[in-house]
Protein backbone atom coordinates (compact mmCIF):
# COMPACT_ATOMS: atom_id res chain seq x y z
CA UNK A 1 0.00 0.00 0.00
CA UNK A 2 1.57 3.56 -0.67
CA UNK A 3 2.17 5.82 2.11
CA UNK A 4 1.40 9.26 2.37
CA UNK A 5 2.87 10.36 5.61
CA UNK A 6 1.15 13.60 6.49
CA UNK A 7 3.99 15.65 7.82
CA UNK A 8 6.12 14.96 4.29
CA UNK A 9 4.84 17.47 1.28
CA UNK A 10 4.61 14.55 -1.06
CA UNK A 11 4.06 17.47 -4.25
CA UNK A 12 7.06 19.36 -2.97
CA UNK A 13 9.08 15.89 -2.80
CA UNK A 14 8.33 15.19 -6.37
CA UNK A 15 9.43 18.74 -7.50
CA UNK A 16 12.47 19.51 -9.67
CA UNK A 17 14.07 22.07 -8.14
CA UNK A 18 16.04 24.73 -10.41
CA UNK A 19 19.26 26.62 -10.06
CA UNK A 20 17.96 29.26 -7.66
CA UNK A 21 16.12 26.91 -5.44
CA UNK A 22 19.61 24.90 -5.19
CA UNK A 23 21.44 28.06 -4.55
CA UNK A 24 18.83 29.59 -1.70
CA UNK A 25 19.37 26.31 -0.38
CA UNK A 26 22.94 26.41 -0.23
CA UNK A 27 22.79 29.98 1.17
CA UNK A 28 20.16 29.05 4.11
CA UNK A 29 23.04 26.60 5.02
CA UNK A 30 25.84 28.78 4.75
CA UNK A 31 24.24 31.16 7.19
CA UNK A 32 23.35 28.68 9.47
CA UNK A 33 27.03 26.83 9.43
CA UNK A 34 29.13 29.10 11.05
CA UNK A 35 26.73 28.30 14.45
CA UNK A 36 27.09 24.86 14.36
CA UNK A 37 31.07 24.72 13.96
CA UNK A 38 31.29 27.15 16.86
CA UNK A 39 29.26 24.39 18.60
CA UNK A 40 32.18 22.35 19.19
CA UNK A 41 32.38 18.36 18.96
CA UNK A 42 30.46 17.54 21.79
CA UNK A 43 27.44 19.29 21.80
CA UNK A 44 27.56 18.80 17.93
CA UNK A 45 27.65 14.79 19.10
CA UNK A 46 24.78 15.21 21.28
CA UNK A 47 22.25 16.87 18.74
CA UNK A 48 23.68 14.01 16.59
CA UNK A 49 22.37 11.39 18.73
CA UNK A 50 19.25 13.22 19.51
CA UNK A 51 18.11 13.09 15.94
CA UNK A 52 18.99 9.64 15.82
CA UNK A 53 16.65 8.87 18.93
CA UNK A 54 13.87 10.71 16.71
CA UNK A 55 14.30 8.83 13.90
CA UNK A 56 14.12 5.75 15.82
CA UNK A 57 11.07 6.77 17.32
CA UNK A 58 9.61 7.88 14.33
CA UNK A 59 10.75 4.33 12.77
CA UNK A 60 7.26 3.15 11.74
CA UNK A 61 6.96 6.28 8.65
CA UNK A 62 10.54 5.65 7.48
CA UNK A 63 10.31 1.59 7.05
CA UNK A 64 6.87 2.56 5.19
CA UNK A 65 8.49 5.12 2.91
CA UNK A 66 11.22 2.27 2.04
CA UNK A 67 8.58 0.04 1.41
CA UNK A 68 7.06 2.02 -0.66
CA UNK A 69 9.58 4.44 -2.43
CA UNK A 70 12.30 2.00 -2.57
CA UNK A 71 10.09 -1.61 -2.84
CA UNK A 72 11.71 -2.89 0.27
CA UNK A 73 10.25 -5.53 2.04
CA UNK A 74 10.69 -4.72 6.06
CA UNK A 75 13.36 -7.13 6.64
CA UNK A 76 15.92 -4.69 4.45
CA UNK A 77 14.17 -1.64 5.98
CA UNK A 78 15.09 -2.80 9.38
CA UNK A 79 18.63 -3.94 8.57
CA UNK A 80 19.64 -0.54 6.63
CA UNK A 81 18.10 1.52 9.69
CA UNK A 82 20.41 -0.44 11.72
CA UNK A 83 23.37 0.42 9.87
CA UNK A 84 22.43 4.07 9.72
CA UNK A 85 21.80 4.59 13.13
CA UNK A 86 25.34 3.01 14.22
CA UNK A 87 27.11 5.10 11.68
CA UNK A 88 25.21 7.92 13.02
CA UNK A 89 26.55 7.56 16.25
CA UNK A 90 29.58 6.26 15.40
CA UNK A 91 30.55 9.70 13.55
CA UNK A 92 28.92 12.08 16.67
CA UNK A 93 30.94 10.05 19.53
CA UNK A 94 34.20 10.20 17.50
CA UNK A 95 34.21 13.45 15.19
CA UNK A 96 36.44 15.39 18.35
CA UNK A 97 38.94 12.81 19.18
CA UNK A 98 39.32 12.59 15.37
CA UNK A 99 39.54 16.08 14.36
CA UNK A 100 40.31 18.01 17.33
CA UNK A 101 43.46 19.99 17.51
CA UNK A 102 46.44 17.82 18.53
CA UNK A 103 49.92 18.83 19.50
CA UNK A 104 52.57 16.65 17.49
CA UNK A 105 56.35 16.57 17.23
CA UNK A 106 58.15 19.71 15.69
CA UNK A 107 61.09 17.89 14.46
CA UNK A 108 65.08 18.58 15.11
CA UNK A 109 65.02 21.58 12.18
CA UNK A 110 62.13 23.51 14.13
CA UNK A 111 61.89 22.53 18.06
CA UNK A 112 61.43 25.97 18.69
CA UNK A 113 57.93 25.98 17.33
CA UNK A 114 54.61 24.10 18.84
CA UNK A 115 52.94 22.24 16.05
CA UNK A 116 49.64 21.53 15.65
CA UNK A 117 47.24 20.01 13.47
CA UNK A 118 43.41 20.25 13.34
CA UNK A 119 40.76 19.38 10.87
CA UNK A 120 38.10 22.29 10.21
CA UNK A 121 34.96 21.58 8.28
CA UNK A 122 35.00 22.49 4.67
CA UNK A 123 31.89 25.04 5.22
CA UNK A 124 28.65 23.44 3.17
CA UNK A 125 28.93 20.01 1.48
CA UNK A 126 26.59 19.01 -1.09
CA UNK A 127 25.29 15.11 -1.09
CA UNK A 128 23.96 13.64 -3.64
CA UNK A 129 22.53 10.30 -3.25
CA UNK A 130 20.92 6.93 -5.05
CA UNK A 131 17.93 4.97 -4.72
CA UNK A 132 19.02 1.84 -3.46
CA UNK A 133 19.96 2.24 0.04
CA UNK A 134 18.01 6.13 0.21
CA UNK A 135 19.21 6.05 4.15
CA UNK A 136 22.30 4.25 4.88
CA UNK A 137 23.86 5.50 1.58
CA UNK A 138 23.49 9.80 1.91
CA UNK A 139 23.77 9.38 5.66
CA UNK A 140 27.12 7.89 5.27
CA UNK A 141 28.11 11.27 4.27
CA UNK A 142 25.26 13.48 5.66
CA UNK A 143 26.67 11.76 9.45
CA UNK A 144 29.88 12.31 8.98
CA UNK A 145 29.89 15.99 7.13
CA UNK A 146 27.54 16.96 10.10
CA UNK A 147 29.81 15.83 12.55
CA UNK A 148 32.96 17.20 11.36
CA UNK A 149 30.92 20.58 11.49
CA UNK A 150 29.95 21.32 7.94
CA UNK A 151 26.32 22.11 6.86
CA UNK A 152 24.87 20.12 4.20
CA UNK A 153 22.24 20.22 1.59
CA UNK A 154 21.34 16.62 0.66
CA UNK A 155 19.67 16.04 -3.18
CA UNK A 156 18.36 12.48 -2.57
CA UNK A 157 17.37 10.18 -5.70
CA UNK A 158 14.41 11.14 -7.92
CA UNK A 159 12.63 7.94 -7.05
CA UNK A 160 13.11 8.16 -3.40
CA UNK A 161 12.36 11.94 -3.01
CA UNK A 162 10.09 11.28 0.08
CA UNK A 163 12.83 9.89 1.93
CA UNK A 164 15.21 12.61 1.90
CA UNK A 165 12.29 14.84 3.12
CA UNK A 166 11.65 12.71 6.25
CA UNK A 167 15.51 12.95 6.62
CA UNK A 168 15.03 16.82 6.91
CA UNK A 169 12.31 16.94 8.97
CA UNK A 170 13.63 14.16 11.32
CA UNK A 171 16.59 16.65 11.72
CA UNK A 172 14.59 19.70 12.20
CA UNK A 173 12.83 18.57 15.10
CA UNK A 174 15.66 17.60 16.60
CA UNK A 175 18.14 20.62 15.63
CA UNK A 176 15.30 23.39 15.32
CA UNK A 177 17.41 26.05 15.97
CA UNK A 178 20.06 24.90 13.27
CA UNK A 179 19.18 24.46 9.85
CA UNK A 180 22.03 22.63 8.82
CA UNK A 181 20.71 20.15 6.70
CA UNK A 182 18.84 21.09 3.84
CA UNK A 183 17.03 18.85 1.18
CA UNK A 184 16.74 20.02 -2.65
CA UNK A 185 14.54 17.08 -4.46
CA UNK A 186 14.58 16.60 -8.45
CA UNK A 187 16.44 14.63 -11.09
CA UNK A 188 20.18 14.66 -12.50
CA UNK A 189 19.26 18.28 -13.03
CA UNK A 190 18.90 19.50 -9.82
CA UNK A 191 21.98 17.42 -8.98
CA UNK A 192 23.40 19.55 -11.64
CA UNK A 193 22.73 22.53 -10.29
CA UNK A 194 23.80 21.64 -6.87
CA UNK A 195 27.14 20.88 -8.00
CA UNK A 196 27.12 24.20 -9.88
CA UNK A 197 26.13 26.01 -6.94
CA UNK A 198 29.01 27.26 -4.89
CA UNK A 199 29.42 24.31 -2.34
CA UNK A 200 32.34 24.11 -1.07
CA UNK A 201 32.78 19.85 -1.27
CA UNK A 202 30.84 16.95 -3.55
CA UNK A 203 29.71 13.79 -1.81
CA UNK A 204 28.40 11.69 -4.54
CA UNK A 205 27.12 8.07 -4.78
CA UNK A 206 25.44 6.87 -7.86
CA UNK A 207 26.81 4.83 -10.98
CA UNK A 208 30.50 5.59 -12.43
CA UNK A 209 29.15 7.29 -15.88
CA UNK A 210 27.09 10.17 -13.58
CA UNK A 211 29.78 10.32 -10.97
CA UNK A 212 32.62 11.15 -14.09
CA UNK A 213 30.02 14.03 -14.60
CA UNK A 214 29.60 15.09 -11.34
CA UNK A 215 33.73 14.99 -11.28
CA UNK A 216 33.22 17.25 -14.67
CA UNK A 217 31.45 19.99 -13.51
CA UNK A 218 33.36 20.05 -10.13
CA UNK A 219 36.11 20.65 -12.60
CA UNK A 220 36.22 24.38 -13.17
CA UNK A 221 35.52 25.44 -9.85
CA UNK A 222 37.96 22.74 -8.78
CA UNK A 223 35.60 21.64 -5.91
CA UNK A 224 36.69 18.03 -4.58
CA UNK A 225 34.56 15.50 -5.04
CA UNK A 226 33.78 12.41 -3.25
CA UNK A 227 33.07 9.46 -5.95
CA UNK A 228 30.98 6.31 -4.04
CA UNK A 229 30.22 4.32 -7.48
CA UNK A 230 29.06 0.66 -8.54
CA UNK A 231 30.78 -2.43 -8.14
CA UNK A 232 31.47 -5.91 -9.30
CA UNK A 233 32.03 -7.63 -5.91
CA UNK A 234 33.69 -11.23 -6.28
CA UNK A 235 33.37 -13.46 -3.32
CA UNK A 236 36.26 -16.63 -3.78
CA UNK A 237 35.89 -20.16 -2.29
CA UNK A 238 39.39 -21.80 -1.22
CA UNK A 239 39.54 -25.53 -1.16
CA UNK A 240 39.14 -25.86 2.53
CA UNK A 241 36.55 -22.86 3.04
CA UNK A 242 33.17 -24.05 4.98
CA UNK A 243 31.12 -24.52 1.88
CA UNK A 244 27.50 -24.29 3.02
CA UNK A 245 28.66 -20.96 5.01
CA UNK A 246 29.69 -19.45 1.85
CA UNK A 247 26.73 -20.46 -0.12
CA UNK A 248 24.20 -18.96 2.36
CA UNK A 249 27.12 -15.65 2.18
CA UNK A 250 26.57 -15.54 -1.67
CA UNK A 251 22.73 -15.80 -1.48
CA UNK A 252 22.85 -13.22 0.89
CA UNK A 253 25.22 -11.13 -0.13
CA UNK A 254 23.82 -11.20 -3.77
CA UNK A 255 20.44 -10.98 -3.13
CA UNK A 256 19.19 -9.10 -0.28
CA UNK A 257 17.82 -6.02 -1.30
CA UNK A 258 16.60 -7.67 -4.60
CA UNK A 259 20.25 -7.54 -5.49
CA UNK A 260 20.64 -3.62 -5.49
CA UNK A 261 23.65 -3.43 -3.25
CA UNK A 262 26.64 -1.05 -4.67
CA UNK A 263 29.14 -3.83 -2.59
CA UNK A 264 26.70 -6.81 -3.09
CA UNK A 265 28.02 -10.04 -3.88
CA UNK A 266 27.77 -10.61 -8.18
CA UNK A 267 30.75 -13.24 -8.78
CA UNK A 268 31.86 -16.33 -7.00
CA UNK A 269 35.18 -17.87 -7.68
CA UNK A 270 35.29 -21.71 -6.20
CA UNK A 271 38.29 -23.77 -6.01
CA UNK A 272 37.64 -26.74 -8.08
CA UNK A 273 38.29 -29.22 -5.31
CA UNK A 274 34.82 -27.79 -4.05
CA UNK A 275 33.31 -26.24 -6.99
CA UNK A 276 31.05 -29.22 -7.85
CA UNK A 277 29.64 -29.55 -4.02
CA UNK A 278 29.27 -25.74 -4.32
CA UNK A 279 26.80 -25.79 -7.16
CA UNK A 280 24.87 -28.86 -5.76
CA UNK A 281 24.59 -27.39 -2.48
CA UNK A 282 23.15 -23.46 -3.98
CA UNK A 283 21.19 -25.15 -6.39
CA UNK A 284 19.43 -26.78 -3.57
CA UNK A 285 19.18 -24.07 -1.20
CA UNK A 286 18.56 -21.30 -3.76
CA UNK A 287 15.16 -22.23 -4.71
CA UNK A 288 13.70 -21.35 -0.88
CA UNK A 289 14.65 -18.06 -1.60
CA UNK A 290 11.82 -15.89 -3.23
CA UNK A 291 12.02 -12.02 -4.41
CA UNK A 292 8.13 -10.57 -4.46
CA UNK A 293 5.40 -10.06 -1.92
CA UNK A 294 5.92 -11.67 1.34
CA UNK A 295 9.42 -12.55 -0.01
CA UNK A 296 13.08 -12.91 1.43
CA UNK A 297 13.46 -9.43 -0.78
CA UNK A 298 11.68 -6.90 -2.74
CA UNK A 299 11.08 -5.34 -6.07
CA UNK A 300 13.28 -3.64 -8.57
CA UNK A 301 13.47 -0.01 -7.32
CA UNK A 302 13.60 1.61 -10.99
CA UNK A 303 12.08 -0.43 -13.85
CA UNK A 304 14.92 0.39 -16.07
CA UNK A 305 16.77 -1.81 -13.70
CA UNK A 306 15.10 -5.15 -14.72
CA UNK A 307 16.02 -4.26 -18.46
CA UNK A 308 19.90 -4.60 -17.28
CA UNK A 309 19.02 -7.86 -15.44
CA UNK A 310 17.61 -9.86 -18.22
CA UNK A 311 20.42 -8.24 -20.68
CA UNK A 312 22.90 -9.88 -18.33
CA UNK A 313 20.99 -13.11 -17.98
CA UNK A 314 20.64 -14.11 -21.90
CA UNK A 315 23.96 -12.69 -23.10
CA UNK A 316 26.07 -15.25 -20.22
CA UNK A 317 23.35 -18.22 -21.64
CA UNK A 318 24.02 -16.99 -25.09
CA UNK A 319 27.61 -17.33 -24.89
CA UNK A 320 26.93 -20.55 -23.34
CA UNK A 321 26.48 -20.69 -19.59
CA UNK A 322 24.56 -22.84 -17.45
CA UNK A 323 21.52 -21.19 -15.66
CA UNK A 324 21.44 -23.61 -12.53
CA UNK A 325 18.65 -22.17 -10.61
CA UNK A 326 16.14 -19.36 -12.35
CA UNK A 327 16.84 -18.11 -15.60
CA UNK A 328 15.42 -15.23 -17.99
CA UNK A 329 11.47 -16.68 -16.55
CA UNK A 330 12.45 -15.32 -12.98
CA UNK A 331 12.33 -11.43 -14.68
CA UNK A 332 8.31 -10.63 -13.77
CA UNK A 333 8.44 -7.05 -13.53
CA UNK A 334 8.72 -5.57 -10.92
CA UNK A 335 10.25 -8.36 -9.66
CA UNK A 336 12.92 -10.80 -10.01
CA UNK A 337 11.25 -13.62 -8.27
CA UNK A 338 14.21 -15.69 -7.45
CA UNK A 339 18.11 -15.93 -7.39
CA UNK A 340 19.33 -16.18 -11.24
CA UNK A 341 22.21 -18.51 -10.19
CA UNK A 342 24.58 -19.13 -13.96
CA UNK A 343 27.37 -21.10 -13.94
CA UNK A 344 30.65 -21.46 -16.17
CA UNK A 345 29.82 -17.57 -16.96
CA UNK A 346 32.46 -16.63 -19.94
CA UNK A 347 34.87 -13.98 -18.31
CA UNK A 348 34.17 -11.66 -20.90
CA UNK A 349 30.32 -11.68 -20.84
CA UNK A 350 28.40 -8.76 -19.79
CA UNK A 351 26.93 -10.42 -15.92
CA UNK A 352 30.91 -10.84 -15.17
CA UNK A 353 32.11 -7.33 -16.73
CA UNK A 354 29.44 -4.88 -15.60
CA UNK A 355 27.42 -3.86 -12.49
CA UNK A 356 23.82 -6.19 -12.27
CA UNK A 357 22.21 -4.70 -9.57
CA UNK A 358 19.87 -7.57 -9.42
CA UNK A 359 19.53 -11.09 -7.78
CA UNK A 360 22.22 -12.83 -9.96
CA UNK A 361 24.58 -14.47 -9.19
CA UNK A 362 27.90 -15.74 -11.58
CA UNK A 363 29.57 -19.13 -10.18
CA UNK A 364 32.74 -19.72 -11.90
CA UNK A 365 35.25 -22.71 -11.36
CA UNK A 366 39.00 -21.93 -10.67
CA UNK A 367 42.05 -23.64 -9.88
CA UNK A 368 42.40 -22.55 -6.55
CA UNK A 369 41.79 -19.06 -4.29
CA UNK A 370 44.93 -17.46 -5.54
CA UNK A 371 43.67 -18.04 -8.86
CA UNK A 372 39.98 -16.61 -7.75
CA UNK A 373 41.50 -13.32 -6.07
CA UNK A 374 43.17 -12.71 -9.69
CA UNK A 375 40.27 -13.03 -11.39
CA UNK A 376 38.33 -11.05 -8.88
CA UNK A 377 40.90 -8.55 -9.39
CA UNK A 378 40.61 -8.69 -13.31
CA UNK A 379 37.33 -6.25 -13.17
CA UNK A 380 37.82 -2.59 -13.45
CA UNK A 381 35.53 -2.15 -10.53
CA UNK A 382 37.51 -2.38 -6.54
CA UNK A 383 34.74 -1.62 -4.30
CA UNK A 384 34.28 -4.80 -1.99
CA UNK A 385 35.06 -8.53 -1.96
CA UNK A 386 34.77 -11.68 0.57
CA UNK A 387 36.68 -14.36 1.09
CA UNK A 388 36.01 -17.96 2.15
CA UNK A 389 38.87 -20.25 3.42
CA UNK A 390 39.76 -21.99 6.88
CA UNK A 391 43.48 -21.05 6.53
CA UNK A 392 44.67 -17.97 5.16
CA UNK A 393 41.99 -15.93 4.55
CA UNK A 394 43.34 -12.83 5.81
CA UNK A 395 46.00 -13.49 3.75
CA UNK A 396 44.34 -13.69 0.88
CA UNK A 397 41.91 -10.37 1.41
CA UNK A 398 45.09 -8.52 1.57
CA UNK A 399 45.59 -9.25 -2.61
CA UNK A 400 42.33 -7.95 -2.98
CA UNK A 401 42.47 -5.11 -4.95
CA UNK A 402 39.00 -3.89 -3.14
CA UNK A 403 38.64 -0.87 -0.74
CA UNK A 404 36.79 -3.89 1.63
CA UNK A 405 37.10 -7.22 2.43
CA UNK A 406 35.08 -9.83 4.56
CA UNK A 407 36.72 -13.16 5.62
CA UNK A 408 34.03 -15.87 5.98
CA UNK A 409 31.09 -13.31 5.90
CA UNK A 410 29.33 -11.12 3.30
CA UNK A 411 29.38 -7.51 3.87
CA UNK A 412 30.38 -7.32 7.35
CA UNK A 413 32.56 -4.43 6.57
CA UNK A 414 29.09 -1.91 5.79
CA UNK A 415 28.09 -2.32 9.40
CA UNK A 416 31.09 -1.13 11.70
CA UNK A 417 31.57 2.12 12.08
CA UNK A 418 35.30 2.24 12.78
CA UNK A 419 35.69 0.91 9.29
CA UNK A 420 36.18 3.27 6.15
CA UNK A 421 34.07 1.93 2.89
CA UNK A 422 34.55 3.48 -0.45
CA UNK A 423 36.57 1.89 -3.87
CA UNK A 424 39.10 1.74 -6.28
CA UNK A 425 39.18 2.15 -10.06
CA UNK A 426 35.79 2.02 -11.16
CA UNK A 427 33.99 2.29 -7.97
CA UNK A 428 35.20 5.89 -7.41
CA UNK A 429 37.87 7.46 -4.56
CA UNK A 430 37.61 9.17 -1.12
CA UNK A 431 35.74 7.58 2.25
CA UNK A 432 32.98 7.61 4.30
CA UNK A 433 32.51 5.45 7.59
CA UNK A 434 35.27 5.66 10.30
CA UNK A 435 37.77 8.36 11.07
CA UNK A 436 38.69 8.57 7.76
CA UNK A 437 35.44 9.06 6.68
CA UNK A 438 35.45 12.25 8.85
CA UNK A 439 38.53 13.26 8.24
CA UNK A 440 36.96 13.14 4.13
CA UNK A 441 34.68 16.50 5.23
CA UNK A 442 37.22 18.59 6.95
CA UNK A 443 40.14 20.25 5.61
CA UNK A 444 43.64 19.82 7.67
CA UNK A 445 45.02 22.58 8.83
CA UNK A 446 48.65 23.02 9.89
CA UNK A 447 49.62 25.87 12.92
CA UNK A 448 53.36 25.97 14.10
CA UNK A 449 53.59 28.43 17.08
CA UNK A 450 57.12 29.91 17.69
CA UNK A 451 57.84 29.18 21.06
CA UNK A 452 61.46 31.26 21.14
CA UNK A 453 64.20 31.92 18.75
CA UNK A 454 66.33 29.08 17.86
CA UNK A 455 69.93 29.23 18.97
CA UNK A 456 71.01 28.49 15.17
CA UNK A 457 68.14 30.84 12.52
CA UNK A 458 68.22 30.05 9.20
CA UNK A 459 65.13 30.69 7.94
CA UNK A 460 65.58 34.14 7.89
CA UNK A 461 67.85 36.45 5.71
CA UNK A 462 69.33 37.20 9.04
CA UNK A 463 71.15 34.72 9.03
CA UNK A 464 75.37 35.40 8.70
CA UNK A 465 78.03 33.61 6.92
CA UNK A 466 79.07 32.10 10.09
CA UNK A 467 75.57 31.02 10.86
CA UNK A 468 74.98 29.55 7.32
CA UNK A 469 78.51 27.62 7.63
CA UNK A 470 77.87 26.03 11.44
CA UNK A 471 74.47 24.99 9.86
CA UNK A 472 75.81 23.14 6.89
CA UNK A 473 78.75 21.56 9.49
CA UNK A 474 75.74 20.55 11.25
CA UNK A 475 73.29 18.76 8.04
CA UNK A 476 76.68 17.31 6.92
CA UNK A 477 77.16 15.14 10.24
CA UNK A 478 73.67 14.40 10.49
CA UNK A 479 74.57 11.48 8.06
CA UNK A 480 71.50 10.74 6.10
P1 LIG B 1 22.71 7.44 -10.73
O1 LIG B 1 24.11 7.71 -11.08
O2 LIG B 1 21.72 7.26 -11.81
O3 LIG B 1 22.12 8.66 -9.85
C1 LIG B 1 22.68 9.00 -8.61
C2 LIG B 1 22.26 10.41 -8.25
O4 LIG B 1 22.87 11.33 -9.16
C3 LIG B 1 20.76 10.67 -8.33
O5 LIG B 1 20.39 11.46 -7.23
C4 LIG B 1 20.62 11.45 -9.63
O6 LIG B 1 19.49 12.30 -9.67
C5 LIG B 1 21.90 12.25 -9.64
N1 LIG B 1 22.33 12.74 -10.95
C6 LIG B 1 22.05 12.25 -12.19
N2 LIG B 1 22.69 12.98 -13.13
C7 LIG B 1 23.38 13.93 -12.49
C8 LIG B 1 24.26 14.98 -12.90
N3 LIG B 1 24.53 15.19 -14.20
N4 LIG B 1 24.83 15.75 -11.97
C9 LIG B 1 24.60 15.54 -10.67
N5 LIG B 1 23.78 14.57 -10.20
C10 LIG B 1 23.18 13.79 -11.10
O7 LIG B 1 22.74 6.21 -9.74
P2 LIG B 1 21.52 5.41 -9.15
O8 LIG B 1 20.94 4.59 -10.24
O9 LIG B 1 20.61 6.33 -8.38
O10 LIG B 1 22.22 4.47 -8.06
C11 LIG B 1 22.72 3.21 -8.37
C12 LIG B 1 24.22 3.25 -8.46
O11 LIG B 1 24.77 3.75 -7.24
C13 LIG B 1 24.83 1.88 -8.63
O12 LIG B 1 25.86 1.93 -9.58
C14 LIG B 1 25.37 1.56 -7.26
O13 LIG B 1 26.40 0.62 -7.27
C15 LIG B 1 25.82 2.90 -6.81
N6 LIG B 1 25.97 2.95 -5.36
C16 LIG B 1 27.21 3.06 -4.82
C17 LIG B 1 27.38 3.08 -3.45
C18 LIG B 1 28.73 3.22 -2.81
O14 LIG B 1 28.81 3.56 -1.65
N7 LIG B 1 29.83 2.97 -3.51
C19 LIG B 1 26.26 2.99 -2.61
C20 LIG B 1 25.01 2.87 -3.18
C21 LIG B 1 24.88 2.85 -4.57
Amino acid sequence: MPYAPSTVNQEQSRANEGPEAVRAAVGRARDAAPAWDALGHRERGARLLRWRRVMARRMDEIVALLESEAGKVRADALVELAAAFEHLGWAARHAGPVLRRRTVRSGPLMFHQRSTVEYRPYGVVGVIGPWNYPVHTPLGSVSYALAAGNAVVLKPSEHTPGTGRWLAETFAEAVPDMPVLGVVTGDGGTGAALCGAGVDKVAFTGSPGTGARVLAACAPSLTPVLLELGGKDALVVAGDADVEAAVEAALWGGCANAGQSCAGIERVYVAEGVYERFLDRITLRAPEITGGPGGDYGRMTVPAQLDVVRRHIDDALARGARAVVGGPGSVVPPYVTGPVVLADVPEDADAVREETFGPVLVVNRVRDAEEGVARANASAYGLGGAVFARRGGVRLAREMRTGMVSVNDALAFTAVGALPFGGRGRSGFGRIHGADGLREFAAPQAVTRRRFAPPLAIQTFARGPRDLARFERLLRRRGY
